[in-house]
This record gives structure tokens, C-alpha cells and sequence, in this order.
């Protein structure tokens, strides 16, 4: 029995070994994780981006 697993875009199970989109059943499932991800709807909790570092200053000129 092939190891199967199922596709994190449709849900389908796939066969693992002779696939080669995977963890996706397919190319298109793939891209439109990767498209998720560009979206922002897969966005990693975390710091945001962009604010002030309080360790930089700026170079002081004599
Ligand atoms: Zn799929």
C-alpha cells in the first residue's frame, strides 16, 4: 500500500512517492498555496515590519 497523503489545497489524498507537486496533488494546487501565501492569507504571527530599532541612531559628525 503507497503512502498517501492528502493534498493541503483540496484535501484529496495523493500518493506520496510518484508525485512531483508534492505535498499537493497537483501543479495547480501548488500554486495557488504559493498564491495564499502572496496573498497574506497565510502571513506568519509576528513582529511587524518597519518600526523603529531604539539601537540606531544616527552617526554623529564632528
Ligand atoms: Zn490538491
Amino acid at each position: 500500500m503507497p503512502t498517501q497523503i492528502a493534498c493541503p489545497t483540496c484535501k484529496r489524498l495523493v500518493d506520496w512517492s510518484s508525485n512531483p507537486y508534492r505535498p499537493f496533488c497537483s501543479e495547480r494546487c501548488r500554486l495557488i498555496d504559493l498564491g495564499a501565501w502572496l496573498n497574506g492569507q497565510r502571513a506568519i504571527p509576528g513582529e511587524p515590519l518597519g518600526t523603529d530599532s531604539p539601537d540606531e541612531s544616527p552617526p554623529e559628525e564632528s
